[in-house]
């Protein structure tokens, strides 16, 4: 009897879905597929030192090179990794490869830097989370001070849940970000509270640092209030040298963007961008 009701709950949904809500079904379950078959990998960022110009640390970007399609930019397989759960196990993965290779790194003999990894919110809900990312720690044996969490205003909403998590990835000694700050949900209050260390400014405000008055105050605003409140501060999205003179005199510690350079693989970020120790 129930079998039979979902049939036909599965029939109506499929008459009635939409091109694009069938593309959608067939993209999630290429993206299980792609997951089983090693179709993803990481590209690294740099984020330098705003007054120095050196290097200070990396942010792990995913990248899905898909069979048929090609790359398949994160901006259009996150979400539907989220609504369908896959989430979970890719995030697995790649909090698992960006500590791999950090370790790699520190093995061939490279200056330690911080690597930046994204969480998803479905991936930030998880009880376990820190309890897997410590086991992961420790099997890989890095150091937690080379590990940095991005997570977005959205991901505060319910403040007790998430001040609990963000508690146990501080006893953890990890460092913590609130990516694409100034976009979302965020109080002050919040923000006053919650154990973070690092505001990232983003892109949207930085691009139009030069020709909005509007967007020049509200860098230099949450710059400056970052600074009141001890937090670390990073602007994303640093095209030109324009953007990052005005970086420059509001005293911003660290920038990222095209202008250093785009997300590149492994490889080629090493060979860019890493220095031996001494
Ligand atoms: P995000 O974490 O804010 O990452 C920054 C995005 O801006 C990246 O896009 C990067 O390539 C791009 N970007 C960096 N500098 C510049 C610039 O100067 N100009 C312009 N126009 N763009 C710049 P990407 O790699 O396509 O990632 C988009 C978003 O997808 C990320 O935004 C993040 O929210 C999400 N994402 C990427 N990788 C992961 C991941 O491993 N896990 C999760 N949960 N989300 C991820
Ligand atoms: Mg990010
Ligand atoms: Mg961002
Ligand atoms: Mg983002």
């Amino acid at each position: 009897h129930l079998a039979k009701e979902q049939g036909s709950e599965v029939k109506r949904f499929s008459k009635g879905m939409t091109t694009i809500a069938r593309e959608k079904l067939i993209l999630e379950s290429d993206l299980r597929k792609g997951l089983e078959r090693g179709e993803f990998y990481l590209e690294y960022q740099p984020k330098m030192s705003v007054e120095h110009g050196n290097i200070l640390g990396m942010e792990a970007l995913v990248r899905w090179n898909h069979p048929v399609r090609g790359p398949v930019s994160p901006g259009e397989f996150i979400p539907l990794a989220e609504e369908s759960g896959l989430i979970v196990p890719l995030g697995e993965w790649v909090l698992y490869e960006a500590f791999r290779q950090n370790k790699e790194w520190q093995n061939k003999g490279y200056d330690p830097l911080c690597m930046s990894v994204n969480l998803s919110i479905r991936q930030f809900r998880q009880p376990r989370l820190a309890e897997q990312i410590g086991r992961m720690l420790e099997e890989i044996d890095l150091d937690p001070q080379y590990v940095e969490l991005e997570i977005t205003e959205s991901m505060t909403v319910d403040k007790d849940a998430a001040f609990e998590q963000l508690k146990r990835f501080k006893q953890l000694g990890l460092h913590i970000s609130i990516d694409d700050f100034g976009t979302g949900y965020s109080s002050l209050h919040y923000l006053k509270n919650m154990p973070i260390d690092r505001l990232k400014i983003d892109r949207s405000f930085v691009s139009e640092v030069m020709s909005g008055q509007s967007d020049a105050a509200i860098v230099s605003t949450i710059t400056s209030m970052a600074h009141h409140l001890k937090l670390k501060v990073t602007a994303e999205g640093v095209e030109n040298e324009e953007q990052l003179e005005f970086l420059r005199n509001q005293h911003c510690h660290e920038a990222q963007g095209f202008l250093f350079s785009r997300p590149v693989p492994a490889g080629q970020f090493e060979r860019m961008f890493l220095k031996k120790l001494g």
